[in-house]
C-alpha cells in the first residue's frame, strides 16, 4: 500500500473505532480524540516516551486481549491457546533475532514487570536450585515447613547494587520504597561529584567490598554510555550477576548505536527493557538471557506474573518486525545525532549540563543557573507547550520531589522528523522560557519551590514557534479525523 492509502485507511479504522467507543461512554471517544490533538500540538520531549506505529497500536485493540494463556508457548496452562502461540513465538523470535540473543520472554506486562522476572530468576538459578541440592529435594514440593524457613531466609539475605535514583538509576535498582530495595540487602553506586560521569574504579570497589549477588547496570538519567564489558569484569570479579536493564535506550541497541562493550547483550547474563521507550513498541517489558537463565526466565509465570497480555504480545512482534527493517538503524542514529544537536544547543546559550552534554538519547539540564527548581522549570515550560519532565541531578540540594534538573529526550520528537536545525531551535525555545520565568513565594509570602512567574507574552510566542515546527513535522501524517 501507498504510504497515502495506507494514511486513509488507518484514518477510517479511528473513525469507525471511535465511532462505537462513543456509543457507548462517549467521554471517552472525546478524550481519547483530545489526547491525539495534545500530542500533535506540543513538544513531547519525556525521554521514556514515543509514538507508536499504526500498525503497533492497532494491533492492540483486538480479541486477543480476551484470552488467558498462562504458561509457555505450546505448554499452557489454558485450552485454545493456538494463536496465542503463534503471536508470542513471533515476538520472541523478533526479539531474539533483532538483539542477537539466545532467548527471549516477552510476556512481561511492563519494564517493573520484567525486573521482577529478572530478579527472581536469577534467585531461583542462584539461591533455590543449589538450596534443594543441599537439602536433597528435587523440587520446591517436596521440601518440609522447616526446609521452606531455610530457603525464604536464604531469598531474604541477598545483596543487589544498583545506580543510585540521583545519579540516573531507576527505582526498581535497588531505591529503598521499591520492592528491590526491600527483598534485597542493597548498596547503590553514584557518579563521580565532579564530572557527573560513572567511575568504574568506584563501582569496582563497592562491588569487591559488598559483594552482591545481582549488580544492575542501566539508567533511566544518564546521559552517556555505559561500558558493559568492565560491568561484567567487575560482576565476574566478584561472583555476582550481572544484570542490564536497558530500558531507556534498547532502541540505540536495536538500531547498532550502541555496538561493542556498549552493546549489553553480549556481556550481560540477563538484560530487560520496556519496549514503549526508544524502541517505539507497545507499553510492555520483556527479558532477553543467555542460555544458562533461559529455563528460569521461563518460569515468569508463574513465578512473577499471570496470565499474559496476548494482544501487547501481538503488538510487541509488529514493533520489533519494524525494528528490524533497516529504517530502524537510521532512525537510532537520528535519536543520538538529534541529543547532540539538543545539547550543543543548550551549551551555546551558556546552559549547564549534568556530565557537560550527551552520547544516547537524553540530555540532563540543570536548571540552578536559572535560579529555579526542576518544578518550577517543568511547569513553566508546560505552560509554554514543552513537555518534559523533572529530574533529580547528581547531590540534588532540592531532593526528588522538586529537584533542579530537567530530563528531555529525543526518540518521539525524532519519529515525527525533526533534525538539527529542529533541536536547535527547541533549545532556543526551552532557554527562551527558564530565562524569563522567575521563583515565586507561597501565601504567606515566603519563597517557595513551587510557584513561579514567567514574563507575559514568552508562552505564547513559544507555543508559536513550536507550532510551525510541529506542523511541519506532523504526527501521524495523512491521520485525520472526521
Ligand atoms: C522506565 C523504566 C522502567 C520501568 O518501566 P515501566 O514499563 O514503567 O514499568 C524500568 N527500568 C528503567 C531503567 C526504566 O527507565
Amino acid at each position: 500500500m501507498t504510504d497515502e492509502r495506507l494514511a486513509k485507511t488507518v484514518s477510517s479504522a479511528y473513525d469507525a473505532a471511535l465511532e462505537v467507543i462513543a456509543s457507548v461512554e462517549p467521554r471517552v471517544a472525546e478524550a481519547t480524540r483530545q489526547e491525539l490533538a495534545d500530542q500533535r500540538g506540543s513538544l513531547k520531549l519525556i525521554a521514556s516516551e514515543n509514538y507508536a506505529s499504526p500498525a503497533t497500536l492497532l494491533t492492540m485493540g483486538t480479541w486477543f486481549s480476551d484470552k488467558y494463556a498462562e504458561g509457555t508457548v505450546g505448554h499452557r496452562f489454558y485450552a485454545a491457546c493456538q494463536n496465542v502461540d503463534t503471536v508470542e513465538s513471533l515476538a520472541a523470535e523478533h526479539a531474539r533475532e533483532l538483539f542477537g540473543a539466545p532467548y527471549a520472554y516477552v510476556q512481561p506486562h511492563s519494564g517493573i514487570d520484567a525486573n521482577l522476572v529478572a530478579f527472581w530468576s536469577i534467585l531461583a538459578n542462584r539461591v533455590e536450585t543449589p538450596t534443594l541440592q543441599r537439602l536433597g529435594a528435587k523440587n520446591v514440593n517436596e521440601l518440609t515447613e522447616e526446609d521452606w524457613e531455610t530457603l525464604r531466609h536464604e531469598f531474604g539475605n541477598q545483596r543487589l547494587l544498583g545506580m543510585s535514583l540521583d545519579a540516573g538509576g531507576h527505582l526498581t535498582h535497588g531505591f529503598r520504597p521499591n520492592i528491590s530495595g526491600k527483598m534485597f540487602h542493597q548498596q547503590q553506586y553514584g557518579t563521580d561529584p565532579e564530572t557527573g560521569l560513572l567511575d568504574y574504579d568506584v563501582v569496582r570497589a563497592k562491588a569487591q567490598e559488598f559483594r552482591p549477588l545481582v549488580l544492575v547496570a542501566g539508567y533511566s538519567a544518564y546521559p552517556r554510555r555505559v561500558n558493559f564489558a568492565k560491568m561484567r569484569e567487575i560482576a565476574d570479579e566478584v561472583g555476582a550477576v550481572l544484570m542490564v536493564d536497558m530500558a531507556h535506550f534498547a532502541g540505540l541497541v536495536a538500531g547498532k548505536v550502541f555496538t561493542g562493550d556498549e552493546d549489553p547483550i553480549p556481556h550481560a547474563q540477563i538484560v530487560t527493557t520496556t519496549t514503549h521507550k526508544s524502541l517505539r513498541g507497545p507499553r510492555g517489558g520483556l527479558v532477553l538471557a543467555q542460555e544458562e537463565f533461559a529455563a528460569d526466565v521461563d518460569r515468569g509465570c508463574p513465578m512473577v506474573l499471570g496470565g499474559p497480555l496476548s494482544h501487547v504480545m501481538a503488538a510487541k512482534a509488529v514493533a520489533l518486525a519494524e525494528a528490524r527493517q533497516p529504517e530502524f538503524r537510521t532512525y537510532a542514529q537520528h535519536i543520538a545525532d538529534n541529543a547532540k544537536s539538543l545539547a550543543e544547543g543548550f551549551l551555546t546559550r551558556g546552559a549547564k549540563l549534568v556530565t557537560g552534554g550527551t552520547d544516547n538519547h537524553l540530555v540532563l539540564l540543570d536548571v540552578s543557573g536559572f535560579g529555579l527548581t526542576g518544578r518550577q522549570a517543568e511547569s513553566a515550560l508546560l505552560d509554554a507547550g514543552v513537555v518534559t519532565n523533572r529530574n533529580s541531578v547528581p547531590g540534588d540540594p532540592n531532593g526528588a520531589w522538586y529537584t533542579s534538573g530537567i530530563r528531555f529526550g529525543t526518540p518521539a520528537l525524532t519519529t515525527r522528523g525533526f533534525g538539527h536545525e529542529e533541536f536547535d531551535t527547541v533549545a532556543d525555545l526551552v532557554v527562551e522560557v527558564l530565562s524569563k520565568t522567575r521563583p515565586g513565594t507561597n501565601k504567606a509570602g515566603a519563597p517557595s519551590k513551587a510557584t513561579y512567574a514567567t514574563e507575559d507574552g514568552v508562552a505564547d510566542r513559544v507555543k508559536d514557534r513550536a507550532a510551525e515546527m510541529l506542523d511541519r513535522h506532523p504526527l501521524y501524517p495523512g491521520l485525520q479525523l472526521s
